[in-house]
C-alpha cells in the first residue's frame, strides 16, 4: 500500500507517518512534507523521484503529473485502466493525506499583498484531492488532521470501511468549496477603482470570508414555505453549530413544516440561554409564554399561564429532558411540536397515541461548559437575510449580559429578586420582536408585547394580555428591547404596575425618563446594549 503526504500544516503529520510506517505503507511525499519524514528517520521517496520530474516554478508544479494523477485515478476493477498503469509503470497510490496553502490565513493577516494571496493558492493539492475524492472506492482521502487518528485505527482493524471513504470523500470536495470560495471572495472582493493593487497592502475587506458562497448543504424538500402557494427547502450549514436546530432528529410526528421549523428554532434558542430547567412557548415567531422553575413541568405549567389562549398550536422548547410528568402536563393543550434535549420512555408513552405531535430531540451543545465560543456554545456566528437581490450578513446577536454590566440609574435599587427577574425578563425580550415589551415576575413571563411599530403599543398590548390572562402585573418588572425615546412609554408600563425597569438607555431624552422613574419611585437599569430582533 502507498500513501501520498503533501501538507502544508504539518501537524500531526510524523505521527500519522510513523503509524502508516509500522502498518507497511509506503510513504511518497512533496519538498518540504519529505525532508521532515527524512529527518525523523522514516523512509520515503520524493515525489520527484517518481516522476522524474523536479519540483519546478517555486512549487508551483510538483504534483501535477500523470504519475501522480494516474496513481489516484486508476480504478481498479477495471482491467484497461490497471493495464494503462503497467503499459507507463505507474504504480497506484492508495491514501493521499494533503492539506493546502494557507490561503484564508494569509489573507486574514493585515497587510497582505494581492501578490502574496496569489502566491497562497494551491493548485497541485485541490487538483490530488480531486482526483482521489472522485476514486473514493479505490482510494482514502485526508483534508485535516483531525482524521489521522480515524485511518490509523481503521487501517490497524484491517482496512478501510467504504463509508469511512465516501464521507473522507465528501469532506475533501466541501473542504475544496471552502477553499475556492475564500479565493473567490477574496478576488471579487478587491477594490480595482484605482488600477490593480500592485506590492502595496491590500486591505481585508471582508469580515466575512467564505461565508456567502453557498456552503450550504439541502437536507429536504419541504411541502410548502410560509404559504401554501410558495415552495421551500431545507438546508444546513456544512459546518452547523453544536445544538443547532439542524442537529436534531425527529423522533415522531408530521413533517416538520417551513413555518414550524423557523418557529422551533425561535423556541430552542431561547430555551437554551438559559442555564436552570425552562420552557419556552413560541406562536408565530414570538414567545407567548416563557418560564424558569424546579422542574421542566413547573417551568411549563407558569410559561402556559402567560397566555394560554396563543399557546394552541404552540412550538414548546425545554432545556431538560422531557419526563413522564411535563409529558403529561403539555399534552393536555394542543401543541405543534415539542422539543427537548431528550424524552424520557414514559414521556414517549405519553404522545405514543399522539402521532401527529413533533417530537424534535435536540442535544444541548456539550462544549458550552468547556469552551466559550459562539460556535462551541451552539450560536451562529452569522445572522444572513435576504433583501431583494442582495444578502445581509452580520455577526448574530450572541450578547450576553452579565450582572457586572447593569447600571442602576435610579435612586431607587432593584432588590436581589428584582435582579433576577429582570434579568430574566431581558433574556426573553432579546426573542421578541421589536418593539419588545416583557412583564415578568418569579422568573415566569406575564404579559408580551410583540412586534409592534410603536413602543407605547407594545407596553399597552402586554398590559391587555396580561389582564385577558388574569394575571397582575402589580409589582412586576419589564423590560424593554429597546430605549425608551419619550416618558410616555415609561409612564404606561409603570401604571401598570411594573416596580421595575431593565432597558439599554441612551435615548436623547435618558434624563426625562429616568426623571420619570424617580418620581414615581420605580428602580431602572441600563444595560448599553439593545436587541432589536427584526
Ligand atoms: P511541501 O511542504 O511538502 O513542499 O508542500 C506541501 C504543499 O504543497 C501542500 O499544501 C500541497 O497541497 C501543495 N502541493 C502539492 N503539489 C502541488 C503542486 O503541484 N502545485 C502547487 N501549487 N502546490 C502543490
Amino acid at each position: 500500500m502507498k500513501a501520498l503526504l503533501s501538507v502544508s500544516d504539518k501537524s500531526g503529520l510524523l505521527d500519522l507517518a510513523r503509524g502508516l510506517h509500522a502498518l507497511g505503507v509506503q510513504l511518497i511525499s512533496t519538498g518540504g512534507t519529505a525532508r521532515l519524514l527524512a529527518q525523523d528517520g522514516l523512509p520515503v521517496t520524493e515525489v520527484a523521484e517518481l516522476t522524474g520530474f523536479p519540483e519546478m516554478l517555486d512549487g508551483r508544479v510538483k504534483t501535477l503529473h500523470p504519475t501522480v494523477h494516474g496513481g489516484l485515478l486508476a480504478r481498479r476493477e477495471r482491467p484497461e485502466h490497471m493495464a494503462a498503469l503497467q503499459a507507463q509503470g505507474i504504480g497506484t497510490i492508495d491514501i493521499l493525506v494533503v492539506n493546502l496553502y494557507p490561503f484564508e490565513a494569509t489573507v486574514a493577516q493585515a497587510g497582505c499583498t494581492l501578490d502574496e494571496a496569489i502566491e497562497n493558492i494551491d493548485i497541485g493539492g485541490p487538483a490530488m484531492v480531486r482526483s482521489a475524492a472522485k476514486n473514493w472506492r479505490d482510494v482514502a482521502v485526508l483534508t485535516d488532521a483531525s482524521q489521522y487518528p480515524l485511518l490509523l485505527s481503521e487501517l490497524q482493524d484491517g482496512g478501510l470501511s467504504e463509508r469511512t471513504r465516501l464521507q473522507l470523500a465528501v469532506a475533501a470536495f466541501n473542504r475544496i468549496s471552502h477553499y475556492d470560495g475564500a479565493i473567490s471572495d477574496y478576488l471579487s472582493a478587491l477594490d480595482l477603482s484605482a488600477g490593480v493593487p500592485s506590492g502595496a497592502a491590500v486591505p481585508p475587506r471582508l469580515l466575512f470570508p467564505g461565508q456567502s458562497n453557498g456552503r450550504f448543504v439541502k437536507l429536504q424538500d419541504l411541502r410548502y414555505g410560509e404559504n401554501p402557494h410558495q415552495q421551500a427547502a431545507y438546508y444546513r450549514d456544512l459546518d452547523p453549530a453544536p445544538g443547532s436546530l439542524v442537529t436534531g432528529t425527529q423522533l415522531q410526528g408530521k413533517e416538520l413544516s417551513y413555518n414550524n421549523l423557523a418557529d422551533a428554532d425561535a423556541a430552542w434558542e431561547c430555551v437554551k440561554s438559559f442555564d436552570v430547567p425552562a420552557c419556552v412557548i413560541v406562536k408565530h415567531a414570538n414567545p407567548c409564554g416563557v418560564a424558569v422553575g424546579a422542574s421542566a413541568q413547573q417551568a411549563y405549567e407558569k410559561a402556559f399561564q402567560t397566555d394560554p389562549t396563543s399557546a394552541f398550536g404552540g412550538i414548546i422548547a425545554f432545556n431538560r429532558v422531557l419526563d413522564g410528568a411535563a409529558a403529561q402536563a403539555v399534552s393536555k393543550q394542543f401543541v405543534e411540536v415539542l422539543i427537548a434535549p431528550d424524552f424520557t420512555p414514559e414521556a414517549l408513552a405519553v404522545f405514543k397515541s399522539k402521532a401527529n405531535v413533533r417530537l424534535l430531540k435536540i442535544a444541548l451543545p456539550a462544549l458550552a461548559q468547556t469552551d466559550a465560543s459562539d460556535w462551541a456554545r451552539g450560536r451562529n456566528a452569522i445572522d444572513i437575510k435576504r433583501v431583494g437581490s442582495g444578502l445581509l450578513l452580520q455577526t448574530a446577536d450572541n450578547f450576553e449580559l452579565q450582572r457586572s454590566d447593569l447600571k442602576t440609574v435610579t435612586a431607587l435599587q432593584p432588590t436581589p429578586t428584582q435582579l433576577d427577574d429582570l434579568l430574566f425578563a431581558w433574556k426573553v425580550a432579546k426573542y421578541v420582536k421589536s418593539n419588545a415589551i416583557v412583564f415578568c415576575r418569579d422568573g415566569m413571563t406575564l404579559g408580551v408585547g410583540a412586534g409592534q411599530m410603536s413602543r407605547l403599543d407594545s407596553a399597552r398590548i402586554a398590559g391587555v394580555k396580561a389582564a385577558h390572562a388574569g394575571l397582575s402585573l402589580q409589582g412586576s418588572v419589564v423590560a424593554s428591547d429597546a430605549f425608551f425615546p419619550f416618558r410616555d412609554g415609561l409612564d404606561a408600563v409603570a401604571e401598570a404596575g411594573a416596580r421595575c425597569i431593565i432597558q439599554p438607555g441612551g435615548s436623547m431624552r435618558d434624563q426625562e425618563v429616568i426623571d420619570a422613574a424617580n418620581e414615581r419611585g420605580l428602580a431602572m437599569v441600563f444595560t448599553g446594549v439593545r436587541h432589536f430582533r427584526h
